[in-house]
């Protein structure tokens, strides 16, 4: 079976078998890595061997602190705003889609005005606005934007650049959450990036910060303890229990990615060589389409609808017989969708436009 689930997705299956293998006596120690104290040698340097594979895969520089907290990437909607809105100022936006809108949403729900510095709304969401578009407020405190709509299948080609209109830089941050991993990326250019695990990393709950240690300062006084990135950073992510199981599954992920894929640039290149695939079967075909432009459909969520949109539920039906999983798309947009994570390979890829192709010429 191939799980094409957009979250919580597949695990590549390497590290399943170890967390089996390692599920009841870790490494003789005689219990559960989820039984183990968080406090203790044994689990600390699980967390430090994670938090520094971590950091060797994406090449994060010492002026940034990696925090692993927990109530997803939906939580940092809200620990965002209170971390760095201290000095004043508004958020400001880049609405690209669902996930986008929600950020927005959760800002104003708790602070009132924010500003939408540009928004993709007008054309459907299928292409993301220019750098030349961005327009940020005179008083913008940081530019929050979505690198990946998971759900729209729409994601940044470039990393885009945040000035006030008088050229003064504020941070950028980014919802990492379905594309972190994923290839290399320069984390310098970012004042925080946050991840949901779920797609990428590993279990659902855990989410992955990444923010420079400049901006740990800059929360306001109301916020709620759990939320403070310099608590948070000062307890090595153990304000409270962390999400200990969680977090050792994704060591066990970076671990691979390391180690069996052989680091970014290979994840990269494997990831490209998917979704081109999937892609030339959409295009090549008369049955299938997909609305994004070119240069911003993502490598990570392949949207894609029937022509006869009456076909859908026996495309379902025979796709997961075939053992092609969850290809259902999601309850907002309908059609398919197909979810290319890292721990998807690539012959998932040529079983789903083997059957596409198939399908296409017994009903198209
Ligand atoms: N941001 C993006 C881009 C997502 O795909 C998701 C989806 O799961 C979320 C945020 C929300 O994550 P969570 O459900 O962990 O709160």
């Amino acid at each position: 079976h191939y799980n094409f689930c957009a979250g919580p997705a597949a695990l590549p299956t390497a590290v399943l078998e170890r967390a089996r293998d390692e599920l009841l006596d870790y490494r003789g120690r005689g219990l559960s890595v989820m039984e183990m104290s968080h406090r203790g040698e044994d689990f600390v340097a699980i967390a430090e061997q994670a938090e520094a594979d971590l950091r060797e895969l994406l090449a994060i520089p010492d002026n940034y602190r990696v925090l692993f907290t927990q109530g997803g990437a939906s939580l940092q909607f809200a620990a965002l705003p209170y971390n760095l809105l201290g000095a004043g100022g508004r958020p400001n936006f880049l609405h690209t889609g669902i996930w986008g809108k929600k950020a927005i949403s959760e800002a104003r729900h708790l602070f009132g005005d924010v500003h939408v510095a540009a928004s993709s709304e007008e054309n459907g969401h299928s292409a993301v606005p220019r750098q030349e578009e961005i327009v940020l407020s005179d008083d913008a405190a940081y530019l929050h934007y979505t690198a990946n709509e998971t759900i729209g299948g729409l994601a940044f080609d470039y990393i885009p650049e945040a000035r006030r209109p008088d050229g003064s830089e504020v941070p950028l941050v980014c919802d990492m959450s379905s594309s972190i991993l994923s290839g290399p990326l320069d984390v310098s250019k970012f004042g925080v990036i946050y991840a949901g695990a779920q797609k990428n990393i590993g279990p659902a709950g855990l989410v992955v910060v990444i923010v420079r240690d400049d901006l740990l300062d800059q929360a306001r006084s109301d916020m709620p303890t759990l939320f403070g990135y310099r608590a948070l950073s000062e307890a090595g992510s153990m304000v409270n229990t962390p999400a200990t199981y969680s977090w050792y599954l994704a060591g066990l992920v970076f671990d691979w990615l390391k180690g069996d894929i052989g680091g970014l640039a290979a994840m990269d290149a494997i990831n490209c060589r998917k979704a081109a695939r999937l892609y030339a079967a959409i295009d090549g075909s008369d049955l299938y389409a997909n609305p994004i432009t070119l240069r911003n459909r993502s490598r990570m969520n392949v949207p894609f609808v029937l022509a006869d949109p009456s076909l859908d539920k026996a495309f379902l039906a025979e796709a997961e017989a075939a053992g092609l999983l969850n290809l259902k798309g999601h309850r907002s947009v309908g059609g398919m969708r197909a979810s290319l994570y890292n721990a998807v390979p690539e012959a998932a890829v040529e079983a789903l436009t083997t059957f596409m192709a198939d399908f296409e010429k017994r009903r198209g």
